[in-house]
């Protein structure tokens, strides 16, 4: 019998990598809270369909998804509209968020993974620094040799471990989004010019609106970056209507409140005996909060780093190659673009709109995918294009002076994620750790 891998919740990444685990002879179980048939949202995401394959994933039945539309960004003052132009090759897919999970269970079944629905866990159980399994809700206490924590970004495992294992337990300010989706019948058979709108500070409040108006109903996101209740979400339904008429009174799907991670990837991602994915590791693209092909792909940098684990310690040691490989291909990229949306978080409404007008941000960067990995694909600028933004820059001086604050934050951003320890050393981990943490949370302050 193979080790014993016990994963933390049903996230898109633990089953993932529980299946391909299983597939190559480790002793897999999943364990969720939830009921097999009450698992994902009522709504469909939309993700890139190679990290599948990236994650030894098959794709899915072709009738179960369709390719997402481009979206169109709207300035504040809803003057401008700029609409992407996703490149075929980087096309994503959008799925009810359903038959994805049906689509990962069966396939985490069929490479021999059990799974334990309503199975609530309670926190890890310790031994020493050592995270030797997991406390579940009515008294069962389950051993293992390594615990994949994919339970979320309130993951009752992350959250509970002690300071010992160097782990950040909490999310800060401005690092997560609560968002209310919903779906409402569509009125109407016009079809509109721009059929997936996102609205940046829509009404002057913090946050951003889509909608994008499908054939059978219109669908609504409004996100922000502190709670709110059904009373701001009818607001907002209210001003959405003037100007998008297709947005019927009656709710058909959805209509439900969930949180985001959107921040820069966990510091400490692995500790003896325990390793994050997903979005209990912070994996999602913090500009635009997509985080199902990270985890995916993820996974994969994961089993490998499990598999080479010869003696199966499944030490921080051992697994530090894992969060290695995932800030190198990934998140030194979505650290730098936590950066970009707080400089984003801090302009007003005017200076957003000024950007717009003069084309300081043009389409060309709002062309952003789950594929977009760092801030240099977004920002291609030919040498004449930067010196014609520059000129713009410059007649607004504080928006200047944000923008060169921003580009010096941008520059330390990549000096420190690539002074990251090459190998696992705690004292050298945790000082390294610190640094990336301070840094980022002085400047939410
Ligand atoms: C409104 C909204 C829209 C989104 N749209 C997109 C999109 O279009 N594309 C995209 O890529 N991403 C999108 N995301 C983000 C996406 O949901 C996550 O980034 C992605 O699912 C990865 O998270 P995860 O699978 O690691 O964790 P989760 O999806 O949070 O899954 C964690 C699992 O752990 C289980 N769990 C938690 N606590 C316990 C416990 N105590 N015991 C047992 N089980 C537990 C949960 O029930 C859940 O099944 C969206 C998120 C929201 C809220």
């Amino acid at each position: 019998m193979g080790k014993r891998i016990l994963v933390a919740g049903a996230g898109h990444g633990g089953l993932a990598a529980a299946a391909d685990l299983a597939r190559r002879g480790y002793d897999v179980t999943v364990f969720e809270q939830n009921k097999r048939e009450d698992l994902g949202y009522d709504w469909t995401d939309i993700f890139a369909p190679r990290s599948l394959l990236a994650a030894n994933v098959p794709y899915p039945p072709r009738a179960k998804y369709e390719y997402k539309e481009n979206m169109t960004f709207f300035s504040p003052s809803q003057s401008i509209g700029l609409k992407q132009d996703i490149p075929e090759k980087e096309l994503e897919i959008k799925m009810e968020r359903k038959d994805i999970y049906t689509h990962l269970l069966s396939h985490a079944e069929k490479c021999g993974v059990k799974l334990r629905f309503s199975c609530k866990i309670k926190g890890p159980v310790m031994l020493g620094s050592r995270v030797a399994g997991l406390f579940i809700d009515g008294g069962e206490t389950v051993y293992g040799d390594l615990v994949i924590d994919a339970a979320g970004l309130d993951s009752p495992v992350r959250t509970a471990l002690p300071p010992v294992c160097g782990v950040e337990n909490d999310v800060g300010s401005f690092e997560q989004f609560f968002s209310y989706r919903a779906f409402y019948e569509r009125t109407g058979d016009f079809e509109p010019e721009d059929k997936f709108k996102v609205y940046l500070l829509h009404e002057g409040e913090m946050g951003v609106v889509w909608l994008a108006t499908e054939d059978g109903h219109a669908d609504v996101l409004i996100g922000r970056f502190e709670p709110f209740g059904m009373d701001e979400v009818n607001r907002v339904l209210d001003l959405l209507k003037r100007n998008n008429p297709q947005i019927g009174g009656k709710l058909v799907r959805g209509g439900s409140f969930a949180k985001i991670p959107v921040r820069q990837p966990l510091s400490v991602m692995v500790a003896d005996g325990w390793a994050a994915i997903g979005d209990s590791a912070f994996m999602t693209i913090p500009l635009i909060g997509s985080g199902i092909a990270n985890s995916l792909k993820a996974s994969h940098m994961l089993v490998k780093t499990i598999t080479e684990d010869k003696d199966s310690a499944f030490t921080a040691a051992t697994l530090w190659k894992y969060q290695r490989e995932y800030f190198k291909q990934l998140g030194n990229g979505h650290a730098a673009m936590a950066v970009m949306k707080l400089f984003l978080l801090r302009l007003n409404p005017y200076e957003l709109d000024f950007i717009f007008e003069k084309g300081i941000l043009t389409a060309k960067e709002f062309t952003i995918s789950s594929e977009t990995t760092n801030i240099q694909s977004m920002l291609k600028l030919s040498f004449k294009e930067f010196l014609e933004r520059a000129k713009s820059v410059c007649t607004d001086r504080i928006l200047l002076t944000k923008i060169l604050k921003v580009s010096s934050r941008l520059a330390s951003t990549f000096a420190i994620t690539a002074m990251m320890p090459r190998t696992y050393n705690r004292a050298a981990v945790t000082k390294w750790a610190d640094t990336y943490t301070s840094f980022f949370t002085k400047l939410e302050k």
